[in-house]
């Protein structure tokens, strides 16, 4: 099976809207509450009753409940394993040619970062991934051989930082378009990966050069965005055809909306280009899963980046990450409506129930 939706047969006939769905997945994912919210007896709003039919339940106030329908839902029990297991087909189809984007969407500490990098003795779909990959490349190493190389970058006020790099840039990073009509970043490192020891270096690497710059690397952090980008090159050995694709594995930037009255300054200007980022985001791949005319990738440094692996036949998977507590109620609602718009499955496209 090469994709996702093959391998989930049962979300061909899930939804409203599924054939403009495509390639486009939304899974939820929420965190547990943390200790202090526990120990302040903060009450919880989700209601996971559903969450194997990819329903979650949204305690709005009162006894009104508002549900939200994905792809799949995770619920706070669920672990890295089970995560990303239902990834899995989707990075493994990076070795059959497709291009893939795999982002983490959500306000600050809803486990964007747990759900990407997660911590060193639970690690999360970034280097899932890329221990996937090294064992599929070596069980069809009859047939294929494969080179695996990543860049590591950041986009923060809509300037491409390369997280790899070993001095800094002496120009800024811009998105080039080849004569073939691919778009890449002349310059930026390449690094070259054999096996999981080297990644585990290049990430390492990736992520101490985040820190740099700035006094505070966790409010940095959540006000760009990180990018990991594996690319394939891939040749068959029975009849010598090389082709190239790319896996992207974007940890988002923050989606809460900064209160008006405290931005100011580098403040505001940071929360206006990731409001323009994420809404330009927002409407690419709505714009992909409603089969529109016109696909606005120039809109950000992101959409514009990523361009050649959004859309196509090119598989995009969102998770959109959510807190269970009712002090998170708004934001949460905030980011169903954005995941749910994304879908491209909002009201005037909805359809019959199959
Ligand atoms: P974000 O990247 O969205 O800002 P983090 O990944 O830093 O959020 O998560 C915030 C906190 O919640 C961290 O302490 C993280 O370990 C914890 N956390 C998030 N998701 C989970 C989860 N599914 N299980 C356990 N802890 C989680």
């Amino acid at each position: 099976a090469h994709s996702c939706i093959e391998s989930i047969p049962e979300l061909n006939n899930m939804v409203a809207g599924v054939q403009a769905l495509g390639n486009i997945r939304v899974f939820c994912r929420c965190r547990p509450l943390s200790r202090e919210e526990s120990s302040n007896g903060c009450a919880t709003v989700v209601d996971f009753d559903a969450a194997k039919d990819g329903d979650l339940g949204v305690l709005t106030g009162g006894s009104n409940k508002r549900t939200f329908k994905f792809d799949r839902v995770y619920t706070p029990k669920d672990g890295q394993v089970d995560v990303f297991a239902d990834a899995s087909p989707l990075v493994v189809s990076v070795l059959d040619g497709y291009n893939v984007c795999i982002f983490a969407y959500g306000q600050t500490g809803t486990g964007k970062t747990f759900t990407m990098e997660g911590p060193e003795h639970n690690r999360g779909v970034n280097y899932r991934t890329l221990e996937q990959l090294f064992s599929v490349a070596r069980e069809r190493s009859d047939a294929f051989t494969y080179n695996l190389s990543v860049s590591v970058l950041e986009v923060y006020n809509e300037q491409i930082r390369d997280l790899l790099a070993t001095s800094p840039a002496s120009k800024k990073l811009e998105i080039k378009q080849t004569s073939e009509g691919s778009h890449h970043v002349p310059g930026i490192v390449e690094a070259k990966v054999d096996n999981i020891n080297d990644v585990w270096s290049v990430l390492q690497a990736g992520s101490n050069a985040r820190a740099v710059g700035s006094n505070n690397v966790n409010e940095h952090s959540s006000r760009s965005h990180c990018i990991l980008c594996i690319m394939v090159k891939t040749k068959n050995l029975m009849n010598g055809e090389c082709t190239k694709s790319k896996l992207w594995l974007v940890d988002l930037a923050g989606s809460e909306r900064l209160a008006k009255t405290d931005a100011q300054g580098e403040r505001l200007k940071e929360a206006q280009n990731i409001n323009k980022s994420l809404s330009a985001l927002g409407d690419v791949i709505y714009a992909l899963a409603t089969k529109s005319s016109h696909i606005p990738y120039r809109n950000s440094k992101l959409t514009h980046l990523l361009q050649d692996s959004l859309g196509g036949d090119s598989k995009t998977l969102m998770f959109v990450q959510i807190s269970p507590s009712e002090h998170d109620l708004s934001e949460t609602l905030s980011s169903l409506n954005f995941a749910t718009r994304v879908r491209g499955v909002e009201l005037g496209h909805a359809r019959k129930q199959i």
